[in-house]
């Protein structure tokens, strides 16, 4: 595990997309869980630590896409972890409604050629026990941990905050691509404008810290670029 900040870490090894782990007083949170499979690379690097997979209590969801929550089902098997996710991104966890994409998205070569080379597989149902909304504080993960709607690249997608620590888990409402950030990929972004305003939304936050989806961390001064960036979209 590669540490960002006292208590916060990133498992390292995965091929696709972030996994966070909190060291919460009774044990360990997730964010997001990657592709299908990635239990066994998160199992691997909890292990360098000291941990098994047991040592999770929950897992918090930024949104329903499968390299978010592909290995979700089988981290729950093997650790029995509360899973909190938002009311939206809920029943495409649960299997009950397809995930989302673009309006016109299409299941074309290129996107199963994309989709392949990133190694996302399949998103295997899983539980939520819990349904997390704007305005929540999450105490049981950091003692100041608040849910932060950001709509747009999924409808539900949350980000996690704490203020204190200027710490922000933002899934994919902006990604870090070579050390740029940029907008979610529009194939698999439900609605853009959407998700233009959330990032301006998230851009008004104190952020030292920010946590992406995909990319790097930055851990310093994090505020800066995210402004610059929000300001010109
Ligand atoms: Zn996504």
């Amino acid at each position: 595990m590669h540490k960002i900040l006292d208590g916060i870490y990133t498992i390292q090894g995965l091929r696709v997309g972030r996994v966070y782990v909190i060291q919460s007083t009774d044990g360990l949170t997730l964010i997001d869980t990657s592709v299908e499979g990635a239990e066994h690379g998160i199992a691997r690097d909890l292990a360098h630590k000291g941990y098994t997979l047991k040592d999770i209590r929950r897992i918090l969801i930024t949104h329903a896409h499968p390299d978010h929550v592909g290995a979700l089902a089988a981290l729950v098997r093997a650790s029995s972890a509360q899973v909190y996710a938002h009311a939206l991104e809920t029943p495409i966890i649960r299997g009950e409604k397809s995930v989302t994409y673009a309006p016109n998205y299409r299941d074309t070569a290129f996107t199963r050629l994309f989709s392949a080379l990133l190694g996302i597989r399949g998103m295997p149902s899983a539980q939520v026990d819990r349904i997390i909304a704007e305005g929540d504080s999450l105490p049981e993960v950091l003692p100041d941990l608040q849910v932060i709607e950001v709509p747009g690249h999924t409808y539900g997608q949350v980000a996690f905050y704490s203020p204190a620590r200027k710490l922000l888990f933002c899934g994919d409402a902006v990604v870090r691509f070579g050390g740029r950030l940029s907008l979610p990929l529009a194939a698999f972004t439900s609605d853009m404008a959407q998700a233009k305003r959330s990032i301006k939304k998230l851009a008004a936050l104190d952020v030292e810290t920010l946590c992406f989806g995909h990319g790097a961390p930055i851990t310093h001064g994090a505020s800066a670029p995210l402004r610059a960036f929000a300001n010109d979209l």
